[in-house]
């Protein structure tokens, strides 16, 4: 038999309450394992032969536990998968601002300092289809973002129309705060085909009225309410099924809000909306939250807390597998771009000057070596703690721009990785990968 190696993306431990458990990074798979596999492992580390059941050694080498490439030949071949992944371009993702201009006032808002009431130029769009048709695609992933991108709706229709006329094919997404969503805008949508809208609700009503004021109406929450019960009963009677995802922002102040408003939208319609938390971060706040900001190393209590006090089941203690990197910002034909034409590479460089790379208006690059940086100093195959660690391939050394600033945070997985799989142990007992 071909010689097999033990990948250095696996972790196994031997857990008090159920014995050897293993998380296979490359593939992000599960295993229990029986004493006598263990044993066979060990003995197969140390030179003897390997005398494991056949099923389970197919389900090795399906998983990478066991493969017939070493750490080092892995390495290489992500590279070739990342490279690959690189030159594929005949599509180009765009995340657009037509306004930083907004209708809230978020208290943690970090656009705060850009905000103005401009719009794009209805002419910019020319631009923007000649940078894509100098770079010989014919495919946009357009993201709406702002500011609050409803706002420019005029700009959205144009683009719409310009980009059809030109021949590209567009795919669409918004992120909203949800307060100008008609019925008229919603069948705008269906029209577009737009596949996915995200809307964020910090909350019950006194909540996410605190949190999230409208400039003019104390009740942002109940003028949400009755757009998503319109979005809701349009997409039922058109047969318009877009992935519509509520975003709850949560920091220490609102943390026990997020169940709240995850059951009463389940309660009223079902599995229609997907319901998720985020940390608010400090990067992207105006004001100073340390104080309130929950991070990686306390996420695990809260969603603990989720789990036991909540009964939140769909909380998950295992970690999601990314594709080939953490963020589009470390992808060549992705680009973000603001009121005024600048272009940059991440979402939250959007409104800093210096930070933009291309300026759509003069058609010329102007901090080409931000976008070198995104794309090859946050490549985490280099970073030693990465190369080694057995969440690479799901983790990917996370998010480009604190790798950037020195701010690199390791996935909540990793550090509470034991605690973690007996969770997921638990709540996957009624699974087959128990050996
Ligand atoms: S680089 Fe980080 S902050 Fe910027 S868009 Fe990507 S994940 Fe978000
Ligand atoms: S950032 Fe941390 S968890 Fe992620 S791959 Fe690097 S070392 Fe592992």
């Amino acid at each position: 038999m071909e010689k097999l190696y033990w990948s250095k993306r696996n972790y196994l431990f031997k857990s008090e309450k159920y014995g050897w458990l293993l998380y296979a990074g490359l593939s992000n798979s599960f295993f229990k394992l029986s004493d006598e596999l263990k044993k066979a492992i060990d003995d197969y580390k140390q030179g003897k032969e390997l005398n494991i059941p056949q099923d389970v050694l197919a389900k090795f080498q399906k998983t990478g536990v066991l493969s017939k490439y070493t750490d080092e030949e892995f390495d290489r071949l992500y590279l070739l998968k990342w490279t690959k992944m690189q030159a594929q371009n005949d599509y180009m993702n765009l995340t657009i601002a037509p306004t930083m201009n907004c209708n809230f006032r978020c208290s943690y808002c970090f656009e705060k300092n850009f905000r103005n009431t401009k719009m794009m130029d209805l002419s910019l769009t020319q631009n923007i289809i000649d940078f894509a048709n100098k770079r010989k695609v014919k495919r946009l992933n357009v993201a709406w973002y702002g500011g609050e991108p409803l706002l420019g709706l005029d700009f959205i229709k144009h683009f719409n129309h310009e980009t059809y006329e030109a021949g590209f094919d567009v795919s669409q997404s918004i992120v909203t705060n949800g307060y100008l969503l008609t019925e008229e805008v919603v069948k705008y949508f269906d029209f577009i085909w737009l596949k996915n809208i995200q809307i964020t609700l910090d909350g019950n009503k006194e909540t996410h009225n605190r949190r999230r004021p409208h400039v003019d109406n104390p009740d942002s929450f109940g003028r949400i309410m009755d757009n998503l019960e319109m979005l809701y009963t349009y997409c039922n009677f058109n047969g318009y099924w877009p992935n519509v995802n509520i975003r709850v922002n949560i920091d220490k102040t609102n943390e026990d809000d997020y169940p709240k408003i995850k059951n009463m939208l389940y309660k009223k319609y079902g599995t229609f909306f997907n319901v998720y938390y985020a940390f608010i971060h400090d990067s992207n706040s105006c004001v100073d939250k340390s104080e309130v900001i929950i991070n990686t190393e306390n996420e695990k209590d809260y969603k603990e807390k989720l789990d036991k006090k909540y009964c939140i089941d769909d909380e998950t203690f295992y970690p999601t597998q990314f594709g080939n990197c953490f963020c589009g910002a470390q992808i060549l034909n992705n680009y973000v771009i603001d009121a005024e034409g600048l272009m940059y590479k991440c979402w939250e460089d959007i409104g800093i000057k210096e930070k933009a790379i291309y300026n759509l208006n003069e058609r010329q690059f102007n901090n080409v070596l931000r976008e070198a940086d995104f794309i090859i100093k946050t490549q985490a195959i280099f970073d030693e703690n990465c190369k080694n660690c057995f969440m690479f391939i799901s983790c990917q050394g996370g998010c480009p721009k604190h790798s950037l600033e020195n701010k690199k945070k390791c996935h909540v997985f990793k550090n509470n990785v034991q605690i973690f799989l007996e969770r997921h142990y638990e709540k996957s007992l009624h699974k087959d990968f128990i050996y």
